[in-house]
């Protein structure tokens, strides 16, 4: 089986809203092993719906339509479906008590249009909405030139109703007529390029094609996705954990640092992990932040519970800050300067002593776009880290292809894998 996704709606197409439904339908689709080839996006144009339709369904199986279900003249998406299928429209008594049990309920009178999204083409089966009054649409029937059935499922186009209406409708739908599932496992690798990633994993990537394994560019990453189509996840996560270990052997292991799995719903795998060790070590941390001016601390505070390891943060901006709060020196800040590994270390110290924390992490750089030098080009990032061990400290230039956000973004990323380096070092 395999299907499409048909997006409908001219706000689509003027860019005015982002067309997530078709991404989280994708995903689902992805889950359930069921191949999609195409996805398309038309307005609300009946001529230039139903050709697009045509095509959709001259191509696979099903057609999961998205929008255009409402009340108003221009949801056209129920009349163009019936028109090709060559089906009248009829009321289904169902849906039309149901949509005026709806107005009932939230107290407002409802208008005869409402009616009209209790239309459905003759045959069709309505999917219940629990969060609005337009009713999903399953169709299956033949097509004039077009061999064999199809089916066409319309869903509404908010996502409130729409994602509901598919994880109870569907989902279970399609997990009947799908024997497969597909899963994938992420591997996240920093201080490699995407193009050496890939020169070094070419023979594996020749090799299989159940798990296939793909790199992808992110920022200031390479995401290494290793997916496995099987008849149960259990199966599918079996595929990719062994390949996983092949690669984790292998030249590319060192830059491992992270994984995340199609299961997660969040990118911030790198912080999560950080939190892990942290946790699992018993340890606090804090940062002293300049050129990202708390968004460490911010990117650590997303991640509900972390509050047993995060103890705080200083945003050190001025260079009277980092000398009054964090005690550097007007020694170090006259002769190395703000931007220097000296001011990072004494930043890192500073904040370990009046924060109380176990780990210190300090930055302070150039994010641009001015204020850059020869010396100390744009990018140019200072980082420290303090612990009972020491201190360490390291310089990072992330000026090439960057504006000030990008350079911001990668110096928080950099801070927080320089302390799962530490701890994965074991030597706290
Ligand atoms: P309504 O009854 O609200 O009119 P509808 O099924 O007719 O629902 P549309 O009129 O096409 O759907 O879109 C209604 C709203 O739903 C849009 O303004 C937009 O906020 C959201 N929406 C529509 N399509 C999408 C999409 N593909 N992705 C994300 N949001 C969407
Ligand atoms: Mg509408």
């Amino acid at each position: 089986m395999t299907a499409e996704i048909l997006s409908v709606g001219t706000e689509l197409l003027l860019g005015d809203i982002v067309n997530t439904d078709a991404a989280f339908i994708a995903k689902k689709l992805a889950f359930l092993g069921i191949p999609l080839y195409h996805q398309s996006v038309v307005g609300d144009n009946a001529e230039r719906l139903s050709d697009s339709l045509r095509l959709a369904l001259s191509r696979a199986d099903v057609v999961i339509m998205t929008g255009g279900l409402g009340p108003t003249c221009d949801d056209i998406t129920k009349k163009v479906t019936a028109e090709v299928f060559g089906l009248p429209l009829e009321e289904h008594a169902e849906s039309r008590r149901a949509i005026e049990g709806f107005f009932r309920d939230i107290g407002r009178e409802m208008t005869e249009n409402n009616l009209s999204q209790a239309m459905l083409p003759k045959g069709a089966v309505a999917l219940a909405n629990h969060h609005g009054t337009a009713p999903g649409v399953l169709l299956t029937g033949k097509i004039d030139g077009i061999e064999g059935e199809r089916t066409v499922i319309m869903l509404p186009g908010p996502p409130k109703e729409l994602e509901p209406m598919f994880n109870e409708s569907v989902l279970p739908y399609l997990r009947e007529r799908s024997p497969y599932t597909i899963w994938s496992l992420n591997l996240h690798l920093y201080g490699i390029g995407e193009s050496a990633a890939e020169m070094i994993l070419r023979p594996l990537m020749e090799e299989s094609e159940n798990p296939s394994i793909a790199p992808y560019a992110a920022e200031g990453e390479v995401r290494l996705r290793i997916t496995a189509r099987a008849e149960s996840r259990e199966e599918c996560e079996a595929l990719c954990r062994a390949m996983a270990d092949r690669v984790r052997n292998g030249e590319i292991g060192k830059y491992i640092r992270a994984e995340s799995s199609s299961d997660d719903e969040s990118s911030e795998v790198t912080v999560r992990r950080m939190i892990e060790l942290l946790r699992e070590k018993g340890l606090t941390i804090g940062f002293a932040e300049s050129c990202t001016a708390g968004m460490i601390s911010a990117r650590v505070a997303d991640i509900a519970g972390c509050s047993d390891v995060l103890l705080g943060g200083i945003v050190s901006y001025a260079n009277e800050v980092k000398m009054n709060v964090l005690g550097v020196s007007a020694e170090v800040l006259k002769t190395r300067g703000a931007v220097s590994e000296e001011c990072a270390a004494q930043m890192a110290e500073g904040a370990r002593r009046v924060l109380g924390c176990d780990i210190a992490v300090s930055v302070t750089g150039i994010a641009g776009p001015g204020g850059g030098t020869a010396e100390k080009p744009v990018g140019t990032v200072c980082f420290g880290l303090s612990d009972k061990y020491g201190t360490i400290t390291e310089t990072k230039h992330f000026g090439a292809f960057s504006d000030r956000g990008r350079v911001r973004r990668l110096t928080v990323t950099n801070a927080i894998l320089k302390v799962i380096d530490r701890l994965s070092q074991n030597k706290l």
